[in-house]
């Protein structure tokens, strides 16, 4: 087969791994237009100096002995198949290294014959890559589940970033849905990455010369909407990956029915996306505003609200702890108040000290204020268009909510409504 060919059916088979964010734009070459998009093979990611860079995005082959019911690659499924040789993918890297199309490699792969003789393969096709090739741009592999602890340790070594997916949110998803692997299987790699960091970053306090264990961290993806599991339970087991594997990110994958198979979602049903969107926003809760996952969500609520974002939710079901003052509430009060994020808090907390803030001077400060406004005192004054009690804050937050039909039509949950209180009868 040509390595073309390869190309297309390995980096098609690679898209719907979306831990390194984004793909799929298809845009042909304009004249007096400079460049153009493909939708297979390239995708993006952000350094960690914020930096977007471009990557190649391809599975090291599509042939796999496994079965996940979810899965396009799985070995019942009859498609095309396709596997690279080391020196191929090389080639291909490195020439479009050359060509400026991409900055990187993001490698992922199904599974022949067995775990480590797959990752022996990827192994050695990255090592080629660095070492005959001289390539010392970004490689981000996908460890295979089950593969043997040495051969994990010497991938760590060459790579920026090594990352396991966890796939499901439950271990009684993975048995209905992905029977050939076990839970072990997929942590024990993740504790050992964490581990081998951990680790190395305590001998470099002494010896500076230690060499680097994927120095860009770890991530992992899960599938979201192919199984039962809450959003709650996904939450939970955000926060519990973040605090044991220190993982640098957890990515959501909106479920896209692509096999049929009686525990899946009918093959036409539309991938949930604002689901998707929601577990993120969620995410950034844990990540950068201080939250608990069992703050968020509980068993009274166990789900989003389709209508209104995880912040507003959570402060509608704690108003108990509204309206806050904004010319004396901490940093930490302000960043809970929907509609106020990191940036206007820190404004916020300085500009009080040379003046009382209005309103005004609150919008002015970067809060969307069409929110906040319901959660918030200015020198004690309450919006007096407003009025402080529960049914009115939904109700006009529903009118700032940036959702439209379409995104609902995603949810097959119910109509809007007010959410039950923990403990609520
Ligand atoms: S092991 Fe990976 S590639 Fe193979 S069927 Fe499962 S999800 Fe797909």
């Amino acid at each position: 087969m040509e390595i073309i060919q390869k190309l297309n059916i390995l980096a098609d088979a690679a898209k719907y791994d979306v831990s390194c964010a984004s793909s799929g734009v298809d845009r042909a070459a304009k004249k007096g237009k400079l460049g153009n998009s493909v939708s297979g093979g390239i995708c993006h990611s952000f350094t960690s100096d914020g930096r977007c860079i471009s990557l190649l995005k391809v599975l090291y082959t599509n042939h796999c002995k496994y079965d996940c019911a979810y899965c396009q690659n799985r070995r019942s499924n009859d498609i095309p198949r396709a596997t690279f040789l080391p020196e191929e993918l090389c080639e291909l890297t490195y020439n479009f290294y050359l060509r400026n199309y991409i900055e990187g490699l993001f490698l992922s792969s199904g599974v022949i014959k067995s775990p480590d003789y797959t990752s022996e393969l990827i192994y050695r096709t990255v090592k080629m890559l660095r070492d005959q090739y001289g390539f010392n741009g970004y490689i981000h592999v996908k460890a295979i589940p089950g593969t043997s602890r040495s051969l994990l340790e010497r991938m760590g070594r060459i790579v920026d970033r090594m990352s396991v997916n966890i796939e499901l949110p439950s271990e009684d998803s993975l048995k209905l849905l992905a029977p050939d692997k076990k839970k072990e299987d997929l942590v024990s790699p993740m504790k050992l990455i964490r581990d081998k960091i951990v680790e190395r970053e305590g001998n470099a306090k002494y010896i500076r010369s230690t060499p680097k264990f994927v120095p860009g961290g770890q991530s992992t993806q899960m599938i979201v909407g192919a199984s039962g599991d809450t959003d709650m339970k996904i939450v939970r087991l955000t926060e519990a990956m973040y605090d044991k594997f220190k993982l640098k990110r957890v990515y959501f994958s909106a479920y896209i029915p692509i096999n049929s198979h009686p525990l899946l979602p009918a093959v036409d049903t539309a991938p949930p996306m604002l689901r998707e969107h929601r577990l993120y926003q969620a995410d950034f809760l844990l990540r950068f505003y201080d939250f608990k996952a069992s703050e968020i969500l509980n068993e009274r609520n166990p789900n989003f609200s389709r209508y209104i974002d995880p912040k507003c939710q959570w402060a509608l079901l704690h108003l108990d702890k509204f309206p806050i003052e904004v010319n004396k509430a901490s940093y930490y009060e302000l960043l809970r108040v929907p509609g106020i994020g990191q940036r206007s808090a820190r404004r916020i907390v300085q500009a009080r000290k040379y003046s009382k803030l209005t309103l005004e001077d609150v919008k002015k400060m970067g809060a969307v204020v069409k929110r906040a406004r319901y959660f918030i005192t200015c020198c004690g004054k309450y919006d007096p268009t407003l009025r402080f009690n529960e049914t009115s804050i939904y109700h006009g937050l529903l009118k700032s909510a940036d959702v439209t039909d379409n995104q609902l039509s995603f949810f097959h949950t119910e109509t809007p409504g007010l959410f039950l209180k923990e403990g609520a009868v």
